[in-house]
């Protein structure tokens, strides 16, 4: 029987995307200025095509403008290189994003690396993840660990002291992730496929949030009670009928019986992450043309 407080991200995200649509309409009564997204999607892959159109139609929806690049599968990396650069010097572009993941034959890090940072609105270019880790302000941050802060500030009043576990690693979820925590002063630990006892490593967790890709590998028995449960997996997996779901890392049935709180999958941090985008996108434009943000 669940126990937690189910954090309904698709409401926190709703709301902030009802803000963003608020602050673009001062932006273009004060400044005349629209924020504009360039998306870059290379081949055809059928979920980076889905999320790219969830993505487009949300920038319209609170009144930005979005441009679609759609470039073949085996487009050369100079090719995209001359795209991204000619994109970075266009004025009335104010954020890039490079839909991931890239064709073998293209370098990813190059092709973040190439990307404007001020107009980096993944948040993915070394010289933003640099300004997150030593704190500077103005960094754009990545979206989905943006967004799992924002629901566990709607749910923990202080963050300062708590214990908070990561699991997983990765440069655009685990590692930016535990650098917010810890500049909310929450004593962080990250684990991953090498940790040793991640169970034990969990059971200390205040603030617990998995980003792994593996279906239900956070178990019941790993959840301090009442701790904060962040769940960023998104996982397909078979059901006994033949049919398919979406299932998170952390089994939510048994988590939900001890923690305090709790993302679901999906209806958690998934819509958090878009509504993080169309923020930085936000953000990137005023810092562009040199204007405070709107209050929202
Ligand atoms: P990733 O790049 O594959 O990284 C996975 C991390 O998990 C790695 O650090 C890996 O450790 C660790 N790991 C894998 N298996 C493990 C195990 N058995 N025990 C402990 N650690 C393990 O994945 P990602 O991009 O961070 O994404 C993670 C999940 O979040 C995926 O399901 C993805 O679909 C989802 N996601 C969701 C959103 C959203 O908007 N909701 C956004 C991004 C990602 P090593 O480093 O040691 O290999």
């Amino acid at each position: 029987m669940a126990k937690a407080m189910i954090i309904d991200g698709k409401a926190v995200a709703a709301q902030l995307s009802r803000d963003i649509a608020k602050q673009v309409d001062q932006l273009q009564d004060l400044h005349n200025l629209t924020p504009n997204l360039s998306v870059v999607l290379v081949g055809q892959d059928p979920a980076s095509q889905t999320y790219v159109r969830n993505k487009n139609k949300q920038v319209m929806e609170v009144g930005m403008t979005s441009h679609q690049h759609d470039l073949p599968a085996d487009i050369g990396e100079e090719e995209l290189l001359t795209l991204i650069r000619g994109l970075n010097k266009d004025p009335k572009v104010n954020g890039i994003l490079v839909q991931l993941p890239l064709p073998a034959q293209i370098d990813t890090f190059k092709v973040i690396g190439a990307i404007d940072p001020a107009k980096d609105v993944d948040g993915f270019n070394v010289l933003n993840a640099g300004a997150l880790m030593t704190g500077q302000a103005g960094a754009l941050v990545p979206c989905t660990p943006l967004g799992c802060l924002i629901l566990i500030k709607e749910h923990v009043q202080s963050l300062a002291g708590l214990k908070a576990v990561i699991v997983g690693r990765s440069n655009i979820v685990g590692k930016p992730m535990a650098q917010l925590l810890l500049q909310e002063n929450c004593t962080v630990t990250m684990v991953h496929s090498k940790s040793q006892d991640l169970a034990a490593e969990c059971r200390q967790a205040d603030i617990l949030v998995a980003a792994v890709g593996q279906p239900e590998l956070v178990r019941g028995d790993w959840i301090k009670p009442g701790a904060t449960v962040i769940d960023v997996g998104i996982n397909r997996i078979l059901k006994d009928d033949g049919g398919t779901k979406l299932v998170g890392d952390v089994a939510f049935d048994e988590a939900a019986t001890l923690a305090g709180a709790i993302t679901p999958v999906p209806g958690g941090v998934g819509p958090m992450t878009i509504a993080c985008m169309l923020r930085n996108t936000l953000y990137a434009a005023c810092c562009q043309k040199d204007v405070e943000v709107p209050e929202s």
